[in-house]
Protein backbone atom coordinates (compact mmCIF):
# COMPACT_ATOMS: atom_id res chain seq x y z
CA UNK A 1 0.00 0.00 0.00
CA UNK A 2 0.96 3.58 -0.81
CA UNK A 3 0.65 6.49 0.60
CA UNK A 4 -0.28 9.97 -1.53
CA UNK A 5 2.28 11.52 0.95
CA UNK A 6 1.84 15.28 0.50
CA UNK A 7 -0.69 16.20 -2.37
CA UNK A 8 -3.78 14.78 -2.10
CA UNK A 9 -5.11 11.87 -4.75
CA UNK A 10 -8.90 11.94 -5.75
CA UNK A 11 -11.19 9.75 -7.29
CA UNK A 12 -14.69 10.85 -9.54
CA UNK A 13 -16.00 7.51 -10.62
CA UNK A 14 -20.26 6.29 -12.15
CA UNK A 15 -21.19 4.83 -14.63
CA UNK A 16 -21.28 6.06 -18.24
CA UNK A 17 -23.55 8.76 -18.83
CA UNK A 18 -24.22 10.06 -15.18
CA UNK A 19 -22.95 13.49 -15.64
CA UNK A 20 -18.53 13.00 -14.55
CA UNK A 21 -17.49 15.40 -17.69
CA UNK A 22 -20.51 17.54 -16.94
CA UNK A 23 -19.72 18.21 -13.22
CA UNK A 24 -16.11 18.35 -13.66
CA UNK A 25 -15.68 20.71 -16.19
CA UNK A 26 -17.63 22.92 -13.82
CA UNK A 27 -15.76 21.98 -11.02
CA UNK A 28 -11.91 22.72 -12.53
CA UNK A 29 -12.99 26.04 -14.10
CA UNK A 30 -13.90 27.05 -10.57
CA UNK A 31 -10.92 25.01 -8.83
CA UNK A 32 -7.18 25.82 -9.83
CA UNK A 33 -5.20 24.26 -6.77
CA UNK A 34 -5.91 20.77 -8.13
CA UNK A 35 -5.15 18.93 -11.38
CA UNK A 36 -6.79 16.78 -13.98
CA UNK A 37 -4.93 13.26 -14.56
CA UNK A 38 -5.30 13.25 -18.82
CA UNK A 39 -5.77 9.33 -19.00
CA UNK A 40 -4.66 7.41 -22.42
CA UNK A 41 -7.47 5.95 -24.02
CA UNK A 42 -7.37 3.27 -27.32
CA UNK A 43 -10.91 4.90 -28.10
CA UNK A 44 -11.86 7.31 -31.14
CA UNK A 45 -11.89 11.15 -29.81
CA UNK A 46 -15.12 12.38 -29.78
CA UNK A 47 -16.34 15.25 -31.96
CA UNK A 48 -14.74 18.12 -30.33
CA UNK A 49 -12.50 16.00 -28.36
CA UNK A 50 -9.25 17.39 -28.40
CA UNK A 51 -5.92 15.03 -28.01
CA UNK A 52 -3.60 15.95 -24.74
CA UNK A 53 -6.66 17.59 -23.57
CA UNK A 54 -9.68 15.20 -22.54
CA UNK A 55 -7.05 11.67 -23.28
CA UNK A 56 -4.13 11.04 -24.73
CA UNK A 57 -5.74 9.33 -27.99
CA UNK A 58 -2.95 6.13 -28.67
CA UNK A 59 -3.25 2.74 -30.59
CA UNK A 60 -3.53 -0.38 -29.19
CA UNK A 61 0.11 -1.13 -29.52
CA UNK A 62 1.00 2.08 -27.89
CA UNK A 63 -1.17 1.04 -25.01
CA UNK A 64 0.09 -2.38 -24.36
CA UNK A 65 4.04 -1.04 -24.79
CA UNK A 66 2.96 1.03 -21.91
CA UNK A 67 1.66 -1.74 -20.04
CA UNK A 68 4.39 -3.70 -20.43
CA UNK A 69 6.80 -0.80 -19.27
CA UNK A 70 5.09 0.01 -15.99
CA UNK A 71 3.91 3.60 -17.12
CA UNK A 72 0.29 3.10 -15.62
CA UNK A 73 -0.76 3.53 -11.80
CA UNK A 74 -4.05 1.67 -12.82
CA UNK A 75 -5.63 0.52 -16.47
CA UNK A 76 -8.37 -1.23 -17.69
CA UNK A 77 -10.51 -2.66 -20.10
CA UNK A 78 -13.82 -0.72 -20.31
CA UNK A 79 -16.50 -1.45 -23.89
CA UNK A 80 -13.68 -2.71 -26.00
CA UNK A 81 -10.83 0.09 -25.46
CA UNK A 82 -7.79 0.47 -22.75
CA UNK A 83 -7.86 3.48 -20.50
CA UNK A 84 -5.35 4.00 -18.03
CA UNK A 85 -3.89 6.68 -15.74
CA UNK A 86 0.16 7.72 -16.16
CA UNK A 87 1.94 6.85 -12.98
CA UNK A 88 4.73 8.97 -13.28
CA UNK A 89 2.58 12.31 -14.16
CA UNK A 90 0.48 11.26 -11.11
CA UNK A 91 3.20 11.07 -8.68
CA UNK A 92 5.07 13.51 -9.19
CA UNK A 93 2.60 15.94 -8.70
CA UNK A 94 1.21 14.67 -5.30
CA UNK A 95 4.99 14.34 -4.54
CA UNK A 96 5.31 18.08 -5.19
CA UNK A 97 2.27 19.09 -3.01
CA UNK A 98 -0.02 19.26 -5.58
CA UNK A 99 -3.65 17.47 -4.88
CA UNK A 100 -4.49 15.13 -8.11
CA UNK A 101 -8.07 14.19 -9.48
CA UNK A 102 -8.87 10.70 -11.72
CA UNK A 103 -11.65 10.64 -13.59
CA UNK A 104 -12.00 6.61 -13.87
CA UNK A 105 -14.09 4.07 -14.03
CA UNK A 106 -15.03 1.17 -11.27
CA UNK A 107 -12.59 -1.39 -11.66
CA UNK A 108 -9.37 1.22 -12.15
CA UNK A 109 -11.27 2.95 -9.11
CA UNK A 110 -10.92 -0.43 -6.77
CA UNK A 111 -7.42 -0.55 -8.16
CA UNK A 112 -6.20 2.92 -6.88
CA UNK A 113 -8.58 2.65 -3.97
CA UNK A 114 -6.07 -0.35 -2.70
CA UNK A 115 -3.49 1.28 -3.58
CA UNK A 116 -4.30 4.24 -2.01
CA UNK A 117 -6.30 3.56 1.29
CA UNK A 118 -5.85 7.66 2.16
CA UNK A 119 -7.41 8.32 -1.59
CA UNK A 120 -10.54 10.10 -1.49
CA UNK A 121 -13.08 8.40 -3.47
CA UNK A 122 -16.02 9.81 -4.87
CA UNK A 123 -19.02 7.71 -6.76
CA UNK A 124 -21.91 9.53 -8.84
CA UNK A 125 -25.11 8.23 -9.04
CA UNK A 126 -27.90 9.01 -11.34
CA UNK A 127 -31.17 9.73 -9.70
CA UNK A 128 -32.28 6.60 -11.56
CA UNK A 129 -31.41 4.10 -14.31
CA UNK A 130 -33.85 5.65 -17.06
CA UNK A 131 -32.67 9.22 -16.54
CA UNK A 132 -28.97 7.23 -17.12
CA UNK A 133 -30.10 5.87 -20.06
CA UNK A 134 -31.65 8.95 -21.26
CA UNK A 135 -28.39 11.20 -20.62
CA UNK A 136 -26.52 8.23 -22.41
CA UNK A 137 -28.37 8.59 -25.03
CA UNK A 138 -29.16 12.30 -25.30
CA UNK A 139 -25.47 12.95 -25.29
CA UNK A 140 -25.27 10.98 -28.87
CA UNK A 141 -21.54 9.90 -28.95
CA UNK A 142 -22.07 6.40 -28.75
CA UNK A 143 -24.16 4.06 -31.57
CA UNK A 144 -26.55 1.88 -30.29
CA UNK A 145 -23.61 -1.43 -29.45
CA UNK A 146 -21.56 1.17 -27.49
CA UNK A 147 -24.16 2.72 -25.50
CA UNK A 148 -25.58 -1.60 -24.77
CA UNK A 149 -21.90 -2.33 -24.00
CA UNK A 150 -21.92 1.01 -21.26
CA UNK A 151 -25.67 0.09 -19.93
CA UNK A 152 -24.86 -3.62 -19.27
CA UNK A 153 -22.28 -2.55 -16.77
CA UNK A 154 -24.30 -0.05 -14.62
CA UNK A 155 -26.43 -2.32 -12.25
CA UNK A 156 -22.80 -4.15 -11.52
CA UNK A 157 -21.22 -0.63 -10.69
CA UNK A 158 -23.56 0.64 -8.72
CA UNK A 159 -23.23 -1.97 -6.57
CA UNK A 160 -19.81 -0.90 -5.08
CA UNK A 161 -21.19 2.16 -4.58
CA UNK A 162 -21.42 2.21 -1.11
CA UNK A 163 -17.40 1.21 -1.23
CA UNK A 164 -16.54 4.64 -1.83
CA UNK A 165 -15.86 7.41 0.45
CA UNK A 166 -18.56 9.65 -0.94
CA UNK A 167 -21.69 8.99 -3.04
CA UNK A 168 -23.20 11.70 -4.75
CA UNK A 169 -26.42 11.92 -6.60
CA UNK A 170 -26.10 13.88 -10.38
CA UNK A 171 -30.34 15.26 -10.14
CA UNK A 172 -29.38 18.50 -10.60
CA UNK A 173 -25.90 19.80 -12.02
CA UNK A 174 -25.60 22.84 -9.51
CA UNK A 175 -26.65 20.54 -7.13
CA UNK A 176 -24.01 17.75 -7.89
CA UNK A 177 -21.48 20.70 -8.38
CA UNK A 178 -22.06 22.06 -4.65
CA UNK A 179 -21.94 18.59 -2.84
CA UNK A 180 -18.07 18.36 -4.71
CA UNK A 181 -16.97 21.28 -4.11
CA UNK A 182 -18.19 20.79 -0.48
CA UNK A 183 -16.17 17.32 -0.13
CA UNK A 184 -13.10 19.21 -1.65
CA UNK A 185 -13.06 21.95 0.97
CA UNK A 186 -13.33 19.76 3.36
CA UNK A 187 -11.08 17.23 2.13
CA UNK A 188 -8.20 19.38 1.15
CA UNK A 189 -7.47 21.15 4.29
CA UNK A 190 -8.03 17.66 6.77
CA UNK A 191 -4.97 16.70 8.16
CA UNK A 192 -2.87 13.52 7.87
CA UNK A 193 -0.80 11.80 10.60
P1 LIG B 1 -20.09 10.97 -18.15
O1 LIG B 1 -18.86 11.85 -18.26
O2 LIG B 1 -20.35 10.51 -16.76
O3 LIG B 1 -20.11 9.83 -19.12
P2 LIG B 1 -21.45 13.31 -19.27
O4 LIG B 1 -20.92 14.42 -18.42
O5 LIG B 1 -20.91 13.19 -20.66
O6 LIG B 1 -21.35 11.89 -18.52
O7 LIG B 1 -23.04 13.51 -19.31
C1 LIG B 1 -23.86 12.70 -20.14
C2 LIG B 1 -25.01 13.55 -20.68
O8 LIG B 1 -25.87 13.90 -19.60
C3 LIG B 1 -24.54 14.86 -21.31
O9 LIG B 1 -25.31 15.11 -22.48
C4 LIG B 1 -24.83 15.90 -20.22
O10 LIG B 1 -25.11 17.17 -20.76
C5 LIG B 1 -26.03 15.32 -19.51
N1 LIG B 1 -26.11 15.64 -18.07
C6 LIG B 1 -25.10 15.64 -17.16
N2 LIG B 1 -25.57 15.96 -15.93
C7 LIG B 1 -26.91 16.15 -16.07
C8 LIG B 1 -27.96 16.51 -15.15
N3 LIG B 1 -27.72 16.71 -13.85
N4 LIG B 1 -29.22 16.63 -15.63
C9 LIG B 1 -29.47 16.41 -16.94
N5 LIG B 1 -28.53 16.09 -17.86
C10 LIG B 1 -27.25 15.95 -17.43
P1 LIG C 1 -15.41 7.60 -22.03
O1 LIG C 1 -15.16 6.67 -23.18
O2 LIG C 1 -16.90 7.84 -21.83
O3 LIG C 1 -14.62 8.87 -22.12
O4 LIG C 1 -14.89 6.87 -20.72
C1 LIG C 1 -15.37 5.60 -20.39
C2 LIG C 1 -15.04 5.32 -18.93
O5 LIG C 1 -13.62 5.21 -18.78
C3 LIG C 1 -15.48 6.44 -17.99
O6 LIG C 1 -16.09 5.83 -16.86
C4 LIG C 1 -14.19 7.12 -17.60
O7 LIG C 1 -14.25 7.65 -16.29
C5 LIG C 1 -13.23 5.95 -17.65
N1 LIG C 1 -11.81 6.32 -17.73
C6 LIG C 1 -11.25 7.40 -18.30
N2 LIG C 1 -9.92 7.40 -18.12
C7 LIG C 1 -9.63 6.28 -17.40
C8 LIG C 1 -8.42 5.72 -16.88
O8 LIG C 1 -7.31 6.24 -17.02
N3 LIG C 1 -8.52 4.55 -16.20
C9 LIG C 1 -9.71 3.92 -16.01
N4 LIG C 1 -9.71 2.79 -15.32
N5 LIG C 1 -10.87 4.43 -16.48
C10 LIG C 1 -10.83 5.60 -17.17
Amino acid sequence: MESTKKGKLFIITGPSGVGKGTILEKFFHNNKNIIYSISQTTRNPRPGEVDGVNYFFVTREEFENSIKNNEFLEWAQYSDNYYGTNKKFVLKALSKGIDVLLEIETQGAQSIMAKFPDCISIFLTPPNLDELEKRLRGRNTEDEEAIQKRLNQVREELKLAKTYKYSIENDLVENALQKLQEIYNTEKNEKRF
